[in-house]
């Protein structure tokens, strides 16, 4: 089929990539009107260049279909919106807030906002909230990432500062990786590590995590601890430190506190006791802390393993606790480095983006803090009353005690714990406004005003990256439609509701800004003297020379690569406080009724509710389609086998998905991705299942750890439908069209695959026969009614229907009814191009196999090369090795996302000894 040619690139634009927190630099390839490429950016000090396979396709994520274009508005819940102009749509919302205020007072409403918005957009909602309506309800989906870090580092350093830099990870001599999959979620930073130990054979890599991710596989000592023992293999780990006098006695008398009271209260946490409560064994926690307390740097990273927990904050302040007995920090290659999740976590909590912060680092609980940003802003006070949090939030909505709710750049249907509760809340409000640039979110389906945005490519500010490095985004091309700035949009709103409220004048004090930079140089001015000073950064020093870390206070010219290196802390007496951590259980453990523990996590190839990722067909040709992993016997004590339908429930919610065996999780528990919601599969996803619990002191909620049980489905009525388009515009439409029929089964999902063509397919099984109405739409869908162009095999008896549409020779439509065991193989084919001679006996015969031989190609392991796992197996079969291999077919040498997997793959088919890590699900 015809590809589509390129647009011509004659321009190129710096900025970075809007995915994850290591904040990779990208050079945007475009006309001015379209972004043809995207390429990394090889001056940008987070990735020299480098991008991984996200990063490396965001390109063909920037498409017009899915977006959001004009303002709409619904009259009542019940109706549909309609299109509307910006002004009406403003006014209503301002009419609308200004009422709710009046009548209810400012703590009844509410802004649920993002760590993907830009500093700038972020500042502007939380003074939105905080200095014009009086009310701290202004939270963020950073609260669901990284606010267990903010608070442990509060509570340990005594600011919310990673300590350490990206260069720290080739000077430290031991890593201790601590839930997080960085492999997966960040890949770049993740090459660096590789590179380093290539480099330096004495660099020891030690991983904490449940599951036996491609990180885990290849470290040279996993932990594979329960869910929720962290805090127990930690405090074991420093009683060894201290049995074996490894701790550093001068740094903790003269640079912390509390460390008595620390090592009385870890004294009985032996490395047997916690052997008993993290299922690891003794000499392996002892282990790591002998080759943490005899490093000469010790560089900790962690993630959301940490901090997705109800005890998150202690997760964090014990591991810290290491670094502060052992004086592993403020030095190269050492302390205590936080993984942010987004790409902006970081920025939002330096303008105080969060219920219980304030602009640069401040407290909202601390009455000082409180008088300073409001005399900087010049407001008579900023609320003392404590925001409503995420989790607290949407339980407000639901009890109604929040009426109106703007939620920015995030999609809470999705993304939130308790999704049944929290999508009965939306339906709850009186008032939901989603700012978005997506169409089709599943947040957009409670929209009661949708205001389109803008967004990667499109925007201008700046983000802060995990090392504390501050980057200019730039614009490459203008919003589509009507789709207007975030900045703008809340600055705006802010100057209708101050006019609505009878505060007018003071609005437009507040919002006198006409561009990122008039916002970003009042931060910077917030900032004057707090631990993150940036007086001395300006828009044009980081246009000029590059992104810059903070703090960067005026009169100096660079920014502080690590911090305490003096040993000085941001605490009332300059010491860093040790903090008594005690072991603490999930807040669900297994029981009778639901013996499973449930994970979740990343996926290499997707990010968060695939809003942009969803929309590139080879994001989806690694994992195509929401499985939930368990270990083989576990499966098989539920009489599943790999490939099969299973319900899977908790106590507050159920779906059903295939499950896949897999050696990652050990007996007793379960693995599911977090992307798939109600877009690309039947229910609402994984959060369906997890908990509200969340920790007492950073208020995150625990959606790691959930209680469940699986139990076997039978759908015997069975539809797989697909498409092949040539054209990307026909397919996003296609796909929208398909998404609905998914409600008509009790599984369905709607998947992307191909590279150059797009091919869509719906897969649907249901309990009761599929009724002939849904079968005639998907006919109609993927445009099979056309008898000239379609042959048919029906057998009705077997209530068995094959229907293939043939252009020029190539199979470009199908639909399968009754039989689907071909769907994967007939897939490949049609990606493939295959002929009609290579399909037509199978689909003019009463046969539902693929014919004898003949192999689905499988997932592909390899994206920027498009290798797959069958291939990479096959080599391996032959005798090949990873060089061999990678010499044969390049995988691995562009963005080297997949070289864990590669290596894992061969390594599992030439052992004699492994018995198959992953086995695959085939079609059913
Ligand atoms: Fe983007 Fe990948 Fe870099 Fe993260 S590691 S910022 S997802 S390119």
């Amino acid at each position: 089929m015809a590809i589509a040619s390129p647009l011509p690139a004659p321009f190129e634009t710096r900025s970075t990539c809007p995915y994850c927190g290591v904040g990779c630099g990208v050079i945007i390839e475009h006309d001015g009107r379209r972004i043809s490429g995207v390429r990394g950016d090889p001056d940008h000090p987070a990735n020299f260049g480098r991008l991984c396979t996200k990063g490396g396709t965001l390109h063909l994520s920037a498409r017009p279909e899915n977006r959001a274009l004009t303002p709409q508005l619904r009259a009542s819940k019940h109706l549909p919106r309609e299109n509307v102009d910006w002004e009406t749509a403003l006014d209503t919302c301002a009419a609308t807030f200004a009422r709710v205020i009046r009548e209810h007072g400012p703590d009844a409403v509410g802004f649920y906002i993002s760590g993907q918005l830009l500093t700038e957009d972020y500042y502007v909602f939380n003074k939105l909230a905080k200095g014009l309506i009086g009310t701290n309800n202004v939270d963020t989906n950073s609260r669901l990432c990284m606010s267990s870090a903010v608070a442990g580092y509060k509570q340990t350093l005594g600011a919310d500062a990673p300590p350490a830099c990206y260069e720290d990870l080739e000077l430290a001599d031991v890593l201790l990786i601590a839930g997080s999959n960085m492999a997966y979620a960040h890949p770049v930073l993740y090459r660096r590590l590789e590179e380093a130990r290539a480099k330096r054979a004495d660099v020891k890599v030690i991983v904490v995590d449940p599951r036996k991710t491609d990180t885990a596989r290849e470290a040279d000592l996993h932990l594979q601890i329960l869910p929720g023992t962290d805090i127990a293999l930690f405090n074991a780990m420093l009683n060894t430190l201290m049995w074996e006098s490894l701790t550093d006695a001068r740094y903790i008398a003269e640079h912390t506190n509390g460390f008595d009271a620390v090592k009385e209260a870890v004294r009985d946490m032996t490395p047997a006791a916690a052997a008993r409560i993290c299922g690891v064994p003794e000499a392996d926690i002892r282990q790591a802390a002998l080759w943490f307390g005899r490093a000469k740097g010790a560089l900790s990273l962690y993630c959301q393993g940490l901090n997705q927990s109800s005890h998150g904050t202690h997760n964090n302040a014990a591991l810290i606790n290491l670094h502060l007995a052992t004086g592993q920090i403020g030095k190269p290659g050492a302390g205590p480095f936080s993984l942010t999740g987004q790409p902006n976590a970081m920025g939002g909590r330096e303008v105080g983006g969060l219920a219980n912060l304030l602009s640069a680092h401040r407290d909202m609980g601390n009455p000082e803090h409180r008088a300073e940003v409001a005399r900087l802003w010049g407001v008579n006070e900023v609320p003392a009353t404590p925001g409503k949090t995420a989790v607290e939030m949407f339980e407000a909505v639901g009890r109604g005690e929040i009426k109106a709710l703007w939620i920015a750049c995030t999609n809470p249907a999705q993304s939130m714990p308790d999704l049944n509760a929290v999508r009965a809340a939306l339906d709850n409000a009186e008032m939901v406004v989603v700012q978005e640039a997506f169409a089709n979110t599943d947040t957009i389906a409670y929209a009661d005003v949708l205001l389109p945005a803008s967004t990667w490519g499109e925007k201008h500010g700046t983000v802060t990256n995990s090392e504390r490095r501050i980057t200019r985004v730039n614009p490459a091309v203008p919003p589509p439609g009507q789709a207007r700035h975030d900045w703008d949009i809340c600055v705006e709103f802010a100057r209708r509701l101050g006019k609505a409220l009878g505060r007018e004048e003071l609005a437009r004090q507040l919002f006198s800004h006409d561009s990122p930079e008039a916002i970003w140089n009042e931060h910077r001015e917030s900032t004057r003297g707090r631990d993150l000073d940036i007086t001395g950064l300006s828009y044009a020093m980081l246009a000029e020379r590059g992104p810059q870390q903070w703090p960067l206070p005026e009169g100096e010219s660079v920014g502080r690569q690590r911090l305490y290196a003096d040993g000085r802390f941001p605490t009332a007496d300059g010491r860093a406080r040790f903090v008594v951590t005690p072991h603490a259980d999930v807040h669900e453990p297994v029981s009778t009724a639901y013996p499973l523990a449930l994970t979740t996590g990343r996926l290499r190839d997707h990010w968060h509710g695939m809003s942009r990722t969803g929309q590139v067909p080879r994001l989806f040709s690694h994992v195509e389609e929401p499985l939930l992993s368990m270990d083989a016997a576990d499966l098989a004590r539920r009489r599943l086998a790999p490939g099969d339908l299973a319900e899977i429930s908790s106590r507050r919610g159920k779906f059903i998905v295939r499950v896949e065996a897999s050696d990652s999780v050990r007996p007793g528990q379960a693995f599911m991705p977090m992307h798939w919601g109600s877009q690309f599969m039947r229910g609402a996803g994984v959060n369906a299942l997890t908990t509200p619990a969340f920790d007492p002191y950073s208020k995150q909620p625990e959606l790691k750890a959930a209680a469940i049980e699986v139990k076997p489905v039978q759908l015997p009525h069975r539809v797989v439908a697909m498409r092949l388009h040539a054209d990307a515009a026909q397919a996003a439409r296609l796909t929208e069209a398909l998404k609905p029929l998914m409600q008509r089964f009790d599984y369905a999902t709607v998947t992307l695959a191909g590279r150059d063509d797009t091919l869509v397919s719906l897969r649907g099984y249901a309990a009761q026969t599929v009724p002939d109405a849904v079968l005639d739409e998907i006919d109609r869908l993927l445009e099979l009614t056309e008898p000239a162009r379609v042959m048919r095999y029906v057998d009705a008896r077997r209530r068995v229907e094959k229907t293939a549409r043939i252009d020029d020779g190539v199979m470009t439509s199908v639909c399968l009814s009754g039989e689907t065991a071909a769907a994967d193989w007939l897939k490949s084919m049609m990606l493939e191009g295959a002929s009609l001679e290579a399909v037509r006996p199978w689909i003019l015969a009463p046969v539902s196999s693929p014919p004898q031989g003949s192999l689905a190609r499988g997932r592909v392991v390899c994206n920027c090369l498009n290798v797959s796992e069958n291939e990479i197996r096959a080599d391996a079969a032959a005798g090949l090795d990873f060089a061999a291999c990678q010499a044969k077919r390049k995988c691995g040498t562009s963005c080297g996302s997949c070289v864990p997997e590669v290596k894992r793959i061969i390594g599992l088919a030439t052992s004699a000894s492994s018995e198959a890590a992953r086995i695959l699900p085939q079609a059913a």
